[in-house]
C-alpha cells in the first residue's frame, strides 16, 4: 500500500508537471492546469464509487477492474476481505463441529459464570434438567437446582467428589454432578444420568441386606443352642473345646450380619439434614467402656482429652456406630499395656475427633485401601481379633453422611492415628 501511495504520488507531480509546461507552451496555464485537476478528480471519484459499491457487496466477487495504484488498492482489499471470509468460515465450522459434538453428549453440560448463572448449556442439559433457553439463560443455577446439599455442594469449592442426586426434572432420573472451575472463577457443571447403575447398585444391596436379615434367625437358633449346652458344662474335653470354637465363629458371623445390615441401611437412607445436637463427649466415653470391656483383658494406658461443651448435629446411632469402631480397633489391635489418647476438639476449621494407638500400625500400601469393605491388611490379625472387615467402611460412610471426611496417619511398627474431621457449620454448642 505504502508503494501504491508513493507511486501514485509521482503519477501526480509528474502530471501537474506536464500541465505547467504545456500551459506555458500554449500561454494558457491556469486553464491547462485546471482542466488537468478536474479530470484528474472526476477519475479519482469513479474509483473510489466504484471502490463502496464493490465493498458494500456481501459476497466476495471479484474486484472491478482497474490500472495503476487503484488496481493494486483493489487487489489489496481483495486479498484481505478473501483471508477473513476463509476465517470466518473456518470458525463456522469449528462452532458447528463444537455444536454437533456437544448435542451428541449424553451428559448435560451446564457453562456458569462465577455467580453461577447459566450461561450456556447442550441438549442433554435441556433432557436431564429441563433446562429452556427462553426462559433460563442468564438465570442463577439455584432457581433450578434448589437442594440445599447441592448449594452447599457448589460453595464448598472442593470439587473432588461428585454429588449423586435426582434430577429436578424427572424424579426417577438419578444424577451424578461434577463441578469444575474454569477461566475467571467461571464454572463447568457436568451431570451424569447414573440410573441404570444406580438400579443394579440397589439390586446389590438389596440382596445384602436380604441375605443378612434371612441368616440372622437361624443363627440365633444355633447361638443359643451353643450357649446352653456350654452352660451345662459337663461336655466331653474335646467337645468343649469344639463347641467353644463354634460359639466364637458364630460370634463373629452374628457381628458380620449385624454391620452388613448397618452398611446397607447407611446406603440405602437419604442423607437427611438432622438438627438434633449430639453430645460427642458423652458418645466417646460410653463407646470407651464397652470396648475396655471387650478388651479380653487387655490393659491399656488411655487418655481422654475432650471438648465437653461442642457437640454435632446429626443421627446420634450412626456416630456411635462410626466412634465405636474407631475406638474398639485401637484396643483390638493395640498390643496389652499399649497407650491409646482420643480427643473430641474443635477449632476454627471445625470439629476432630481422633484416635491415636502405638499398636501395629498399617503399612503405607494398604492406607488407600482400608475403608474398602472387606480389605484387611492382615488377614491372621484380623481373624484373631475376631474383626469383619467392614469397621472402617462404616465410619467412612457414616462422616460422608455427616459431610466429614477421615484422615488416616500410620507408620508401621510405630501405631496408627485415625481422625474424623467435620465442618465447621456442624457443631453445637451444648
Ligand atoms: P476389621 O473388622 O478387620 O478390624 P476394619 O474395617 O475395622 O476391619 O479395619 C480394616 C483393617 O485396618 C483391619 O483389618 C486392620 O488390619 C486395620 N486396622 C484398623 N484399625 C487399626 C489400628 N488401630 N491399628 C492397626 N491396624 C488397624
Amino acid at each position: 500500500m505504502l508503494k501504491a501511495s508513493s507511486k501514485a504520488i509521482s503519477t501526480f507531480s509528474l502530471l501537474i508537471f506536464s500541465a505547467v509546461i504545456i500551459g506555458w507552451l500554449i500561454d494558457y496555464m491556469a486553464y491547462t492546469l485546471a482542466l488537468v485537476l478536474f479530470v484528474w478528480s472526476v477519475i479519482q471519484i469513479h474509483q473510489m464509487r466504484k471502490l463502496k459499491i464493490w465493498l458494500a457487496q456481501e459476497l466476495v466477487i471479484d474486484p472491478p477492474i482497474a490500472s495503476g495504484e487503484w488496481g493494486e488498492v483493489f487487489d489489496h482489499l481483495y486479498r484481505i476481505r478473501k483471508l477473513r471470509r476463509t476465517r470466518e468460515s473456518e470458525l463456522l465450522d469449528q462452532i458447528n463441529r463444537f455444536q454437533q459434538f456437544s448435542a451428541a453428549l449424553t451428559d448435560a453440560v451446564v457453562i456458569l459464570d462465577h455467580q453461577y448463572n447459566m450461561q450456556w448449556w447442550n441438549r442433554a442439559g435441556e433432557e436431564l434438567l429441563g433446562l429452556k433457553y427462553q426462559s433460563d439463560q442468564d438465570m442463577p443455577l439455584f432457581n433450578i437446582l434448589r437442594d440445599p446439599n447441592f448449594i452447599r455442594y457448589c460453595h464448598r469449592g472442593e470439587y473432588s467428589e461428585p454429588l449423586l442426586q435426582k434430577s429436578p426434572h424427572n424424579s426417577s432420573i438419578e444424577l451424578q454432578y461434577t463441578l469444575t472451575e474454569f477461566g475467571e472463577s467461571e464454572k463447568l457443571l457436568v451431570a451424569r444420568d447414573i440410573s441404570d447403575i444406580t438400579r443394579l447398585e440397589q439390586t446389590r444391596q438389596d440382596f445384602v441386606a436380604n441375605a443378612s436379615h434371612e441368616l440372622r434367625t437361624p443363627l440365633t437358633v444355633i447361638r443359643g443352642y451353643l450357649e446352653t449346652f456350654l452352660d451345662q458344662g459337663n461336655l466331653p474335653a474335646p467337645l468343649q473345646k469344639a463347641m467353644q470354637q463354634m460359639q466364637q465363629q458364630s460370634d463373629r458371623m452374628q457381628s458380620l450380619i449385624v454391620d452388613l445390615l448397618l452398611l446397607s441401611r447407611l446406603d440405602s437412607t437419604e442423607v437427611i439434614v438432622d438438627d438434633s445436637p449430639v453430645n460427642i463427649s458423652s458418645i466417646i466415653m460410653s463407646s470407651l467402656e464397652s470396648a475396655e470391656h471387650a478388651a479380653d483383658g487387655k490393659k491399656h494406658d488411655i487418655s481422654v482429652d475432650l471438648a465437653e461443651n461442642i457437640g454435632l448435629t446429626g443421627k446420634e446411632k450412626e456416630l456411635h456406630s462410626a466412634f465405636t469402631n474407631l475406638i474398639y480397633n485401637a484396643l483390638r489391635y493395640t498390643q496389652d499395656g499399649g497407650t491409646i489418647n482420643i480427643q473430641w476438639l474443635c477449632n476454627d476449621a471445625g470439629g476432630c475427633f481422633s484416635i491415636t494407638d502405638n499398636g501395629p500400625g498399617i503399612s503405607s500400601i494398604h492406607l488407600d485401601r482400608i475403608t474398602e469393605r472387606f480389605y484387611r491388611v492382615d488377614d491372621d490379625r484380623s481373624t484373631e481379633s475376631g474383626g469383619s472387615g467392614l469397621g472402617l467402611a462404616i465410619v467412612k460412610n457414616v462422616l460422608s453422611r455427616h459431610q466429614g471426611y477421615l484422615e488416616v496417619e500410620s507408620i508401621l511398627g510405630q501405631g496408627s492415628t485415625f481422625r474424623c474431621h467435620f465442618p465447621l457449620d456442624t457443631l453445637v454448642e451444648l
